[in-house]
């Protein structure tokens, strides 16, 4: 029995239309980030649909089935400031935003779903005014404590206008990795709208369909991900809701994602050519066609089965499996690929997870450097974004005769399983 709540939309969340079919069926699977402790290990972790939607009318690819999110981000433990290439690549969003659109020491600049508050702090360097909004309440405690301001809340219209009252009007507005992660898309965009001076951009970061699509980003699908952006059905909902595109930039983050810059219809910033080449290349591409999602589900089904295949096969040898990468795309991977009960333990780099176990499977998690002193004969890698930073710290897992299962884009073995004679 689920004491959590799952809602189940009818509506498009972009556009309300009614017009949605089922394009990636998913198997139900825990959610992601619910890694449990030893405590907890007597709690069932419930399995919730996982299942890809697109929208007919606007092009909109989505979740239906919504996880009650004071479930989904209380206790939330991600933090972007232990990511580093993450906080570089903020320092640069930053500093593009600064001078592109004449942002001043001083200016008002806030940030929804602002985590530890990294985004904030590049922007607070170069003078700015910031104000963090996250309704993860120990995150948020802790990035005001460090001295980043930050309320615990949700953003609403009624916080948006209290806001724009105490503090004026922002100059920016960030929304990172947040329009994936939010129901009440209109609400949120309203709020904006609301909090944004007539100069004032807003700069939002999400994971790109395009990407996910081209390059199989089957870890990037978690409860959290309720939304998977492409510009085209984006760029119709903003409008509606008073704000237009006025720049595009794609990037690597996450495995492919868009930084994309708004401002109020009709404001004083031009409108970069790029916004419309990606909307020709996004209609080229047929990304709002239910072909064309098809085409994916049947490539993840492919690889799916291709994995049991190998997995089968290790599991009659006796070889021992464990996996790489405690990570919220760990979850999907064991769920969808149905490697519960095939991966001994999993190892993770970062302190937080170590000593918890898997949601749903209960697989333990230790410390990476278990791999050499245990020197399993199998590592299936469950962090797919880091694979390649993976491969290369552990090389000497590999020289002993270790071998690393590479799932994405396609299935590859790393390793020989003899030992290097050098
Ligand atoms: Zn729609």
């Amino acid at each position: 029995m689920s004491s959590i709540q799952v809602s189940r939309r009818t509506r498009c969340r972009l556009c309300d239309s009614t017009r949605l079919e089922l394009v990636v069926p998913l198997a139900p699977t825990p959610v992601a980030e619910k890694y449990v402790a030893r405590e907890q290990l007597g709690e069932i972790t419930p399995s919730d649909p996982l299942d890809l939607h697109l929208c007919l009318d606007c092009g909109h690819v989505q979740l239906l089935d919504v996880v009650d999110p004071v479930y989904l981000f209380d206790h939330y433990t991600y933090m972007s400031g232990n990511t580093k290439p993450l906080v570089q690549h903020f320092h640069e969003v930053a500093t593009t935003t600064c001078e592109r659109y004449a942002v001043r020491p001083g200016d008002l600049v806030i940030d929804i779903g602002s985590n530890d508050g990294s985004l904030l702090r590049a922007f607070q360097q170069r003078g700015a005014n910031v104000l963090g909004i996250d309704p993860a309440r120990d995150i948020a405690r802790r990035a005001t404590e460090s001295g980043i301001p930050t309320l615990p809340e949700f953003l609403t219209p009624a916080l948006a206008q209290r806001i724009r009252q105490e503090r004026g009007p922002a100059k920016v507005v960030c929304a990172f990795n947040v329009f994936a992660h939010a129901d009440d898309l209109a609400g949120m965009t309203d709020s904006i709208h609301a909090l944004l001076g007539p100069d004032g951009v807003f700069v939002c970061e999400f994971s790109y369909l395009l990407d996910i699509l081209d390059r199989m980003l089957l870890g990037t699908i978690f409860h959290e991900h309720l939304s998977h952006h492409s510009v085209r059905p984006l760029a119709a909902f903003l409008e509606r809701h008073g704000l237009q595109f006025i720049d595009i930039q794609r990037n690597g983050i996450q495995g492919g994602s868009i930084v994309g810059t708004a401002q109020r219809l009709g404001g004083p910033h031009p409108v970069s050519p790029n916004v419309a080449e990606i909307l020709d290349l996004e209609r080229q591409r047929g990304l709002d066609q239910p072909a064309t999602l098809r085409r994916f589900s049947d490539s993840l089904q492919t690889l799916k089965s291709q994995v049991a295949t190998l997995v089968a096969d290790l599991q009659k040898q006796g070889q021992r499996l464990w996996g790489y990468g405690a990570a919220r795309s760990g979850t999907t991977l064991i769920a969808q690929m149905n490697l519960g009960k095939a991966i001994e333990c999993i190892v993770d780099d970062g302190a937080d997870k170590q000593n918890k176990f898997s949601p749903g499977d209960h697989i333990p998690i230790r410390p990476s450097s278990a791999l050499l002193a245990e020197q399993p004969d199998f590592v299936i890698i469950l962090a797919w974004v880091h694979a390649e930073r993976i491969l290369q710290n552990n090389q000497a897992y590999i020289d002993r005769g270790g071998r690393f299962i590479v799932c994405f884009p396609e299935l590859r073995i790393v390793g020989s399983g003899r030992p290097s004679t050098a």
